[in-house]
């Protein structure tokens, strides 16, 4: 941990570092969603939807890293137990339990939906007081941003071949 970059946060550090863990079992929790979902899902345009789960999954995996070294810098410790990962995420966990890649795609959406209000909600308590957070903050609200955009053109995609039959 960095003193003197830890003494320019304007915000007390342990607080900040507790919804930065919050937003860690988030992205553990969507990762493995993803994860296991592109496993399961069965269905129309499986093909293109899979390899839409699978790369959001990666993403996933990357904002907690970079979680993760945000946390270490302002001193704090990653959640250590998986077992801690349900009851301290904000958007939970939506087992893919229908394998219909229409009931997956939408249940990601959800996620996706939470992810983005958790992000922006973080940047408000972060601006013009811990910039390294903020700035990490929107870097990973645009990833999200994206994901719940990318889901919902695949939707809109299975919509239209419903139509056509
Ligand atoms: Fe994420
Ligand atoms: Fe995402
Ligand atoms: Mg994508």
């Amino acid at each position: 941990m960095g003193t003197k970059g830890k003494e320019i946060v304007k915000l007390k550090v342990e607080s900040v570092v507790d919804l930065l863990n919050k937003a860690f079992a988030d992205e553990w929790l969507a990762y493995y969603q993803y994860w296991v979902g592109a496993q399961v899902a069965k269905g129309p345009m499986r093909g293109a939807v899979v390899a839409e789960l699978n790369e959001h999954a990666q993403d996933e995996l990357k904002h907690a890293g970079m979680l993760s070294t945000r946390i270490l810098q302002l001193g704090g410790v990653p959640v250590l137990d998986p077992a801690d990962w349900k009851a301290l995420s904000n958007c939970g966990y939506d087992a893919p339990t229908s394998p219909h890649v229409q009931d997956i795609v939408e249940q990601n959406i959800k996620g996706e939906q939470c992810a983005i209000e958790v992000y922006n909600h973080l940047l408000g308590i972060t601006k013009d007081k811990d910039i390294i957070t903020y700035n990490l903050a929107a870097e990973i609200l645009e990833d999200e941003v994206e994901h719940e955009e990318d889901l919902q053109s695949l939707l809109e995609d299975m919509e239209t071949v419903k139509k056509r039959k």
